[in-house]
């Protein structure tokens, strides 16, 4: 096969460069995948920037994938030409692990990332593990689909983990790529949810997503209202937040799980966990398969990306903008 093109990141925080590299022969359990659209996560800009000391330079960014298998290894049973496919955050894993076996692939201790180590979707096309790339549901379509593949899966995963259900209450705080889903899905599982932002603007717009409640945690003693109020929040900033606040604002039995990971160690009280017995926890992404079930819940249920277009080649635009929080709500790459 030929040379794919994309663009990559050189050092750490660099502008996206067009950038060529040769696939070498397609293996035996891998499809290539013709990309039509890559969504920009946040983890995207972690990465171009390394702050989680992990990006390997050069590397192309990108694992919110919707494209067309183009190319199927010799061993590849589950794949065929010329279907539409998603790729998110992961694009291997051993397979015969425990976690693997359980369809836990995601806490595979050789789980591959994307674009770590490998080269991602702003490209033309990409490589992966047929058991990553996923069958899209035609009902679905590519550019409000993109997104699903790591935003859509990292919310959906906890919503059902964390068995919501209609007499759940469910706070969501960030309201960007991820927690945009995460009001939708939370809808969809029948819950009263609450969308946590410090962007004012931003209400109309979560409520119309199925907010029942706005919260704006720039308002000083917002949170402090909210006491023991949630059996779930989901947590999708990247920032330091008041965490104690939030752990102070679950129901008994409540808990409090991360997707976005904060800078620094969170400040929470043992004890203000010990009498209703509240959690703290942290989720990643989700498996080939819970990503399959999600897909179909949003086909069925409505659920899709607000999206902003850029054609692939302003892929820093797109980048600039994530970093300044003006996306609404998520940016997609086309080719
Ligand atoms: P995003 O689109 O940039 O949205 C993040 C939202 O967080 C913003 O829209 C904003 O919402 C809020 N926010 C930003 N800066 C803030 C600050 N200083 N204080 C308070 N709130 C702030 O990012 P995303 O793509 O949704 O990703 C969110 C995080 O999840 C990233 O850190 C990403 O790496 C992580 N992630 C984790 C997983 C996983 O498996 N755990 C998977 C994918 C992504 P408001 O305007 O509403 O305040
Ligand atoms: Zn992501």
């Amino acid at each position: 096969m030929s040379e794919i093109h994309g663009l990559a990141v050189h050092a750490a925080g660099a502008h996206l460069l067009a950038y060529k590299y040769d696939p070498g022969e397609l293996q035996a359990n891998e499809v290539e995948v013709k990309i039509s659209h890559c969504g920009v996560c946040h983890s995207d800009v972690h990465l171009i920037d390394n702050d989680w000391g992990i990006s390997k330079y050069p590397f192309i960014p990108g694992h919110e994938i919707v494209g067309t298998v183009v190319g199927v290894g010799s061993g590849v049973k589950d794949r065929a030409m010329g279907e539409r496919v998603g790729i998110g955050w992961q694009a291997d894993s051993c397979g015969i692990c425990e976690w693997c076996r359980q369809g836990l692939e995601q806490l595979c201790a050789k789980a591959q990332p994307t674009c770590v180590g490998r080269n991602g979707g702003f490209a033309d096309r990409v490589r992966v593990n047929s058991r990553f790339a996923i069958p899209l549901p035609a009902k679905l379509e590519s550019e409000n689909a993109a997104p699903l593949l790591c935003a859509g899966i990292t919310v959906y995963a906890p919503l059902r983990n964390y068995e919501v259900r209609p007499s759940s209450r469910v706070g969501v705080i960030g309201i960007g790529g991820l927690g945009h889903l995460g009001v939708q899905f939370a809808k969809a599982f029948g819950a009263e949810v609450t969308a946590f932002s410090t962007s004012k603007d931003k209400e109309a717009e979560a409520k119309q997503l199925g907010a029942h409640h706005f919260v704006n945690t720039r308002d000083t003693g917002a949170l402090k209202k909210v006491a023991g109020s949630f059996d779930l929040l989901l947590s999708t900033v990247s920032a330091d937040q008041e965490w104690q606040a939030y752990v102070n604002a679950l129901r008994p039995k409540g808990t409090l799980c991360v997707v976005g990971a904060p800078p620094s160690p969170m400040p929470i009280l043992g004890g203000s966990l010990i009498a209703h017995q509240k959690a703290v926890a942290g989720s990643n992404t989700g498996s080939p398969q819970e990503i399959s079930e999600m897909l179909d819940v949003a086909a069925r249920h409505g659920v899709k990306a607000i999206t902003e277009r850029f054609a692939m080649a302003k892929a820093n635009d797109a980048v600039t903008k994530v970093k300044k929080n003006q996306v609404r709500y998520r940016a997609v790459l086309t080719n």
